[in-house]
């Protein structure tokens, strides 16, 4: 285990050294849920020296957030990290599963995961912002980003991944804090293997509200791939990052915008929050 453990870490460095994700002098911010990932970033980023803080925030789901917040904070203590805590509810008014609530009764249908997805996503740039952050670690691992691709493509929304990779940041603008992804070539069975070695205290079972998502459906066909033909996921990502540079060299500048609304960086006129709570009547 111990052989697992070192190479592990080692492949997380080599990570961040080949793609540049980090430097020593910069503040870095680890978005934490409290999971196996974003724990394996933070405790890792310390290792290597790069002095990281985190930031939760907290989507009160009851039970399974207020233990996520407790984890995490035993890991904080012992490893001397600061640590950020943010209110989802303060911030928007309103949790997420209320949010979806309201959102599906005017006749959208969206996923738990993507309201909250939208939520977290602005709110985790917000306030690295304000926290003086220059770059956010996150913790995806291979196997989210394979499912991500292979989404992207069922549901003709390629262009979402067009700013995605080991890191965000092909377009620039002082408003975005650069997102970075150290677990980026990293298995989701191998982060689980390190964790657990690690003893570190995660819940290993999946979001209560993310039940009977695309995602999940997704993930269970990839796995059945990449048990069958190995291989399937490292591919499947090197393939889109392939495609993706090509790409990305038609992205005009200036193809970030300014919310109208909230002032927030965006690619459409409105952000997705605005877009999304614009639609119900008495939010943002
Ligand atoms: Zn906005």
């Amino acid at each position: 285990m111990k052989q697992f453990i070192y190479s592990f870490e080692n492949e997380v460095n080599a990570t961040i050294k080949k793609y540049k994700l980090l430097k020593k002098n910069e503040k870095t911010l680890v978005a934490c849920s409290g999971g196996k990932d974003s724990i394996t970033v933070l405790y890792i980023l310390n290792k290597l020296g790069y002095n990281p803080e985190a930031l939760i925030i907290d989507l009160h789901i009851g039970k399974y957030s207020d233990d996520n917040l407790k984890n995490l904070k035993q890991v904080c203590k012992e490893q001397g990290i600061k640590l950020h805590v943010v209110s989802i509810r303060k911030e928007f008014g309103c949790t997420p599963c209320y949010a979806k609530s309201l959102i599906n009764s005017k006749g959208m249908n969206l996923s738990s995961c993507s309201i909250c997805g939208i939520m977290k996503r602005y709110m985790l740039n917000k306030k690295a912002r304000e926290l003086g952050a220059n770059k956010i670690a996150t913790g995806h691992n291979l196997d989210d980003e394979a499912q991500t691709v292979l989404m992207n493509f069922f549901t003709c929304n390629v262009d979402a991944g067009l700013n995605t990779g080991p890191s965000t940041g092909v377009i620039k603008d002082k408003k975005f804090v650069q997102r970075v992804k150290p677990l980026f070539f990293s298995k989701e069975s191998d982060v689980r293997k390190y964790s657990e070695a690690m003893n570190f205290p995660v819940i290993y079972d999946n979001c209560p509200c993310s039940t009977g998502s695309f995602r999940h459906e997704i993930k269970d066909k990839i796995n059945q791939l990449e048990k069958d033909y190995p291989g399937t996921k490292i591919n499947l990502v090197e393939s889109f990052l392939k495609t993706v540079s090509e790409i990305r060299k038609n992205i005009p500048k200036g193809a970030l915008k300014i919310c109208k609304k909230c002032k927030e960086p965006t690619r459409n006129e409105k952000c997705s929050v605005c877009e999304l709570f614009g639609k119900i009547k008495g939010f943002k």
